[in-house]
């Protein structure tokens, strides 16, 4: 971990207001004679959160926090986590409605409580105590921890709960465990366990008719497949979900998946990647009945969820909204341990959603509209990167901000960032997005323009303003009303016409001039590398660039340039084309 010395003084993110006298003095001049105190049975997660604590109290100050049990008697100087302190009332302890991720941090007296009744609360508390201290997690492995040898801290009282239950970006980047963890990110991917207090943990993701319905039984039971044009039809297809038996197998399947994964809180039981859904009789009845396809995949989730809760209750069933299922049904809801996940797979990306005039996405903010009517337990699969150029700069930090405010406004639950997810990660702004993602997931009213000013500062250094001014120009252009921007276009002349590129360039000839350690070099030499990208596809070149571009490429670590690609396939491509 390599750690910045940076001088944020503590003291300027305390309330001038407070005297001096009234704050706590954790450490003073390099010591401390504060402990932590964990209960003899803290979970692993609250033991995380607690050594957290002392490694990063000690980076700032030099103290030492020592960590012991509750088995004597608290001193006065003390951080208590998960523990309730003397004379107060117990609500960190049975406040439900903090959730799984939820806490509360108190001072009482000389001392601090970090409580949160959940499997994360407390270790998450610990993570914003940090924070509110200075601290920053920008990167995978870029820490900033402000030089103080005296923290002081003023006497707080807050209560938060994230606003969304299932927080994902999903890059390459976003994978790594502690960085999730110190994030408050709790999605399916990163590997969270139970020392990090588990995660939204799925049994199986997404398009699961195929492992619950095999294929394989189309010889013996076309009737379980869809009947299309009058004939019954298998391979890669959707379900016949009125019958009986698909029913019954779709509950095996929930209830051997939970079984095989016990950590799991999630399955999803959901439409394969197709089109291609049933038109028999029974099929279209209940169909017609709901007013919309969504209706019957609604009908058949809805009994699978209701037939699991006995056997399986706190666990949920999440189903797709997508494509021939985005339209929401009429006269169903969903269950209260049904999760629907829209995929808005069409719409443009540039524009604040509720401002943009493309024809998908007004389709889909009436359809967000029209769900959110019906339940308050959405989620939602947010398209967040060119799926055709990874490295494409992707400027849509005026759209998702703004409607994961709209989201919130809907009643939704959950949010899926999908990223450039490959190995090795390269995606353009993969780790500023989702920093900035994860803090918006908390708390949606945050200003996620000065969270890029911030993450810009704290990485690029004294480079940061030319690379601020390259995301501004970027952003001027996707603010021009009709340049939409969708998740398949190829770079053009609306977003990167030739005065653009040129301005790249001298930005960060100008940066690379500014910086001041190899690392801040290295992370301006990778942000234009999305530029270069650009610049091949749109000024092909037969010389050395290429070479130079994709031995550049992958010293950087990228082994992909486009979903389900290779650096070399698209080498490849390029070649021949
Ligand atoms: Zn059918
Ligand atoms: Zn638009």
């Amino acid at each position: 971990m390599k750690i910045p010395t940076l001088c944020l003084a503590v003291s300027m993110i305390l309330p001038a207001s407070i005297h001096a006298t009234d704050n706590l003095v954790l450490a003073r001049q390099g010591h401390t004679d504060y402990v932590i105190v964990v209960p003899r049975k803290a979970s692993p997660a609250t033991r995380r959160g607690a050594q957290e604590l002392a490694q990063h109290l000690k980076l700032m100050s030099g103290a030492e926090f020592k960590i012991v049990d509750d088995t004597a008697p608290a001193p006065d100087h003390a951080i208590l986590l998960g523990i309730t302190p003397p004379g107060e009332t117990p609500d960190a302890g049975a406040n439900t409605d903090l959730g799984a991720d939820g806490f509360v941090i108190r001072t009482v007296g000389d001392r601090v409580s970090i409580a949160g009744p959940g499997p994360r609360g407390t270790m998450y508390g610990c993570s914003a105590l940090l924070e509110s201290l200075g601290v920053r997690w920008f990167t995978p492995t870029l820490t900033i921890a402000p030089a103080s040898p005296t923290i002081t801290l003023a006497p707080i009282s807050t209560r938060e709960t994230p606003a969304f239950e299932y927080r994902e970006p999903f890059f390459a980047e976003a994978f790594d465990k502690d960085w999730a963890a110190r994030l408050r990110l709790n999605g399916n991917t990163p590997a969270l366990d139970e020392s990090t207090g588990g995660k939204v943990a799925y049994a199986e993701f997404v398009h699961t008719f195929d492992s619950l319905i095999p294929p394989n039984l189309f010889e013996a039971h076309p009737e379980y497949f869809p009947l299309i044009d009058g004939r019954r039809t298998g391979g890669y297809v959707q379900r016949c979900l009125t019958n009986p038996d698909v029913l019954a197998l779709a509950i095996a399947g929930v209830d051997r998946a939970f079984a095989a994964r016990p950590d799991a809180v999630i399955m999803s039981v959901s439409q394969n990647d197709c089109a291609s859904w049933c038109q028999c009789e029974a099929c279209r009845k209940i169909t017609d009945q709901y007013g919309a396809h969504s209706g019957l995949y609604l009908w058949f989730v809805n009994q699978v969820a209701a037939a699991i809760e006995k056997d399986h209750p706190g666990k949920l069933i999440d189903t797709l909204a997508y494509q021939f299922t985005e339209a929401p049904p009429q006269g169903i809801v969903p269950r209260n341990n049904v999760r629907v996940r829209l995929c808005p797979i069409a719409v443009c990306e540039s524009h604040p959603y509720e401002r943009c005039d493309f024809p998908a996405t007004r389709e889909y903010v009436a359809n967000l509209a029209a769900w959110s009517r019906i339940t308050s337990t959405l989620y939602i699969w947010h398209y967040n990167t060119d799926f055709a150029n990874y490295l494409m700069p992707f400027p849509n930090f005026d759209e998702f901000p703004a409607d994961l405010r709209l989201y919130q406004r809907s009643g939704v639950k959950g949010v899926f960032f999908q990223g450039a997810y490959a190995p090795g990660g390269g995606g353009s702004d993969a780790e500023m997005r989702s920093y900035v993602m994860a803090k918006i997931l908390w708390n949606p009213s945050l200003d996620a323009d000065a969270i890029v000013t911030e993450w810009m500062r704290g990485v690029y250094g004294p480079a940061w303003k030319p690379m601020r001014e390259w995301f501004d120009l970027l952003h001027q252009h996707a603010r021009v009303p009709q340049n939409h921007l969708r998740i398949y276009d190829p770079p053009g002349d609306a977003f990167f016409p030739p005065d653009v590129r040129a301005a790249g360039d001298k930005l960060f000839d100008d940066a690379m001039k500014l910086a001041e350690s190899d690392q801040q070099r290295r992370d301006i030499a990778k942000a234009r590398l999305w530029l270069r990208y650009v610049k091949l596809v749109m000024e092909p070149r037969d010389d050395n660039v290429l070479d130079t571009f994709l031995n550049d490429a992958r010293s950087f670590g990228v082994t992909s340039l486009n979903e389900g690609g290779t650096l070399e396939s698209w080498a490849q491509w390029y070649r021949s084309r």
